[in-house]
């Protein structure tokens, strides 16, 4: 039987759930596979080190690395070859070594993607608006529009932001619109969707609040969050006390790393299986 060793690159990442997501799951298909953490701060290493690690990891055995903040954009540079949509997005979160290649590919679109058809099978996708054209966002933003939002309307508190991510969403779905709000144009556009994607940092432990107000949501309006901790953000909870359906930030965390797994070995991981594991831990 052939043996996974995987890792995590990033910083702040020792309190990650990822290990155990992927150990779980790959004890479950009966695959030898360990997960190591590899925190920057911890190893004293700065971010400029990602290509020395990552040469180190290979040499090691190492058979794929996650990679996470600061260094998603960092590794585009030190890749041999990269999946279309990660090139589309400009940033990598899997390098998989395949013999002396580094490829590289982006989950975290591939899990909101997969999230979503898995939450929130009957989503309406006429219109859309997304609140946050950060990294997230811009996950968020090609799945929503590789999973067929017809119109999405994208918001930042830094204007510049959400024109900079729908012009470079447009060029890849021609025949879609993609609008950039001005922050005076937010509630009429919540006012008027069918669905509504918060891909900012609040609702955070650290970061409380909600982005926008929930009762100018239309009645059956869904709502998703990409926050994952905690689980229950205010949005969740003040949107699911109005009845909308809702879709939670683990979706997209177990998502990516189904989709990370699957890349990895090559055997397909039970998606179920890993959300029911997630929200558990
Ligand atoms: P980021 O800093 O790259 O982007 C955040 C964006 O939100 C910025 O453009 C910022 O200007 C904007 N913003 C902040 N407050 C706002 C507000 N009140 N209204 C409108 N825009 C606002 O951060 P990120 O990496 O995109 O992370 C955002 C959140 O997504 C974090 O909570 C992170 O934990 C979460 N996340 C979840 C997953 C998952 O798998 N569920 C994956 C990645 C990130």
């Amino acid at each position: 039987m052939s043996r996974f060793l995987v890792g995590l690159i990033g910083e702040g990442i020792t309190a990650s759930l990822t290990p155990a997501m992927h150990e779980a799951e790959a004890a479950e298909m009966g695959l030898d596979y360990e997960y190591r953490v590899l925190d920057l701060i911890e190893l004293g290493r700065p971010a400029t080190d990602l290509g020395a690690m990552l040469a180190e990891a290979r040499a090691a055995g190492y058979a794929a690395m996650n990679i996470t903040h600061p260094c998603k954009q960092l590794v585009l540079d030190l890749v041999d070859e990269l999946d279309p949509d990660a090139a589309h997005l400009r940033a990598v979160n899997l390098v998989v070594f395949d013999g002396g290649r580094l490829v590289g590919y982006n989950t975290d679109w591939m899990g909101f993607h997969d999230g979503l058809v898995a939450g929130l099978p009957d989503a309406g996708l006429d219109r859309v608006v997304q609140i946050g054209c950060g990294g997230a966002g811009a996950a968020t933003a090609y799945a929503l529009l590789s999973r067929g939002v017809l119109r999405l309307e994208l918001a930042d508190v830094d204007d510049a932001r959400a024109r900079e991510l729908a012009a470079r969403m447009r060029p890849h779905f021609p025949g879609r619109e993609v609008i950039a709000l001005r922050g005076g144009d937010l509630d009429d556009a919540i006012s008027a969707a069918g669905g509504v994607v918060h891909a900012t940092p609040l609702g955070m432990l650290h970061h409380p609040g909600v982005a926008f107000d929930v009762e100018l949501l239309r009645p059956g309006a869904w709502v998703s969050d990409v926050v994952y901790r905690p689980l229950e953000t205010e949005l969740i909870r003040r949107a699911a006390a109005r009845r909308h359906p809702v879709l939670d930030g683990g979706r997209m965390a177990v998502g990516q790393a189904c989709a990370s797994l699957r890349i990895i070995t090559g055997a397909a991981p039970d998606r179920e299986r890993m959300e029911r594991h997630f929200r558990a831990l």
